[in-house]
């Protein structure tokens, strides 16, 4: 059975974000279920799941009342669309209620399913709004190198990851990246965190001039990165790039897909670092996974301009057959009440504490230039030479093989860059935290040994 289901596997699938020759030699890891934080492979062996999948099931893999809310809006209407004056109670419902936790005033909300369609989507009413202003050449759109956004031909281009880009011709024309905010890596000798935010500022700042203000439309981050490596602002970054944005009129949207929905222990990633973004766009946690689905939150000075231009033209053309999905849109009403109930998001300022005690201490461990997070989202930068801050050799796949190690003791994170990536289920226990930077650590320790073993 286990034989036959990988060589189906094999024979059958393309798998995402993976090398697709050594997969035919590898093979695929076979999950079979899931309860609370942990996954258990078809072998039966157990594993904390310290990415809650791809940072989305934040309420675990065996929360009841979600799988209720599914199946009484499957039994009850189990699709319908919101085109052309159509609406669904659930879909009315979740609007309401992210506009009433949104983390500024926003006016109105469109969903759609993935994490790539609602930034797509973000550009899209950027333009929109921009043509509605009579100035249909404001389309530029800045975003950071490492940002990540999706890998759809418009959100790829935001993503700012030489491996998304290099063989499918992206990022298209007029998408343009800036430095990425990460200390560590791109600091100079002798420059604090505050001038480094001042001089990305001021990168910034030179690019919309030399480009032309009136030639950009928006500015993607956010609000601290997940894939790149889990980058943190450094301190005054935001406060002094939303002063550029402001200057230029540049919208800014903040992608909260990952830090959305209690992940840095605010509802939002906004709240945590400072940020008022003219969109958000979120998925993921928004229904812990469960089903697909995301969201765009737009400001009125957006939906007023759109509407101006809707009622001159018509009909406003954009939409997905799958955007505001009853049963997903019920599951994230749902997922959004369990938050709240529960008290889900002061948990994690807790549980991130507790990560924190266990995480930090690895900064000693020889293979680990630095140890960043907040809430619970973390990265451990992995280097060869701590003094000069050396990475390993892409090649050698040194974080892959600490996270293979880490597989075996149980755990599930995630090698991304140089850097190792934590983001477990925001209902994981204490215990269950230890065991992740406990099992990590045992994971790193066998990493160096078999380094210096040669
Ligand atoms: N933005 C961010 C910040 C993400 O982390 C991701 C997915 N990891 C996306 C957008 C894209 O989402 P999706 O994979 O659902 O298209």
């Amino acid at each position: 059975m286990y034989n036959s289901l990988r060589m189906r596997d094999i024979a059958s699938q393309i798998h995402p974000q993976t090398n697709l020759a050594a997969h035919e030699t590898v093979g695929p890891t076979i999950m079979a279920r899931g309860e609370g934080a942990y996954v258990y492979d078809d072998d039966g062996k157990q594993y904390i799941e310290g990415m809650s999948g791809l940072w989305c099931a934040a309420l675990g893999m065996s929360e009841k009342r979600l799988v209720d809310a599914a199946t009484r809006q499957l039994n009850t209407l189990p699709y319908y669309q919101n085109f052309a004056h159509r609406a669904t109670e659930p879909a009315i419902e979740l609007s309401e209620r992210l506009l009433k936790i949104a983390p500024v005033p926003m006016s109105k909300v469109l969903f759609q399913s993935s994490g790539s369609e609602a930034n797509d989507t973000a550009v899209k009413l950027a333009w929109y709004y921009f043509h509605a202003q009579g100035k249909p050449e404001k389309k530029k759109i800045i975003a950071r190198n490492r940002g990540y956004h999706g890998t759809s031909i418009g959100s790829a281009s935001i993503t700012g990851l030489p491996h998304l880009h290099r063989e499918f011709n992206l990022p298209l024309p007029g998408f343009l990246h800036v430095t990425c905010p990460h200390f560590y890596r791109e600091g100079r000798p002798g420059e604090t965190e505050e001038d480094f935010s001042t001089r990305l500022a001021e990168e910034l700042d030179a690019l919309i001039v030399a480009e032309g203000p009136d030639t950009v439309a928006a500015f993607f981050a956010e609000p601290a990165m997940g894939t790149g490596g889990v980058v943190i602002p450094p301190k005054t970054y935001f406060e002094k790039i939303q002063k550029v944005l402001k200057k230029h009129d540049v919208l800014l949207v903040a992608d909260e897909v990952i830090t959305g929905f209690g992940r840095t222990g605010a509802w939002w990633g906004s709240q945590t670092f400072g940020l008022e973004p003219d969109m958000i766009t979120c998925a993921k946690a928004l229904t812990a996974a469960y089903m697909p689905l995301s969201a765009v939150l737009l400001s009125e000075r957006l939906y007023a301009g759109m509407k101006a231009q809707s009622e001159k033209i018509g009909v406003f053309g954009h939409g997905y057959t799958y955007g505001a999905h009853p049963v997903a849109c019920a599951v994230g009403v749902e997922a959004l009440r369990i938050y709240e109930e529960d008290g889900i998001i002061d948990g994690v300022a807790a549980l991130g504490e507790r990560m924190a005690e266990g995480m930090l201490p690895l900064a000693e461990h020889p293979l680990v230039g630095e140890v960043r997070g907040v809430g619970l989202m973390w990265g451990v930068e992995i280097v060869r030479d701590k003094r000069t801050r050396e990475a390993f050799p892409a090649d050698m796949q040194f974080g892959i093989g600490i996270q293979n190690r880490a597989f075996e003791n149980g755990l599930v994170c995630r090698s991304l860059g140089t850097a190792i990536a934590f983001a477990p289920p925001l209902i994981s226990t204490p215990e269950q935290i230890d065991a992740v930077v406990s099992r990590f650590r045992d994971a790193l320790d066998r990493s160096l040994d078999a380094y210096l073993a040669g």
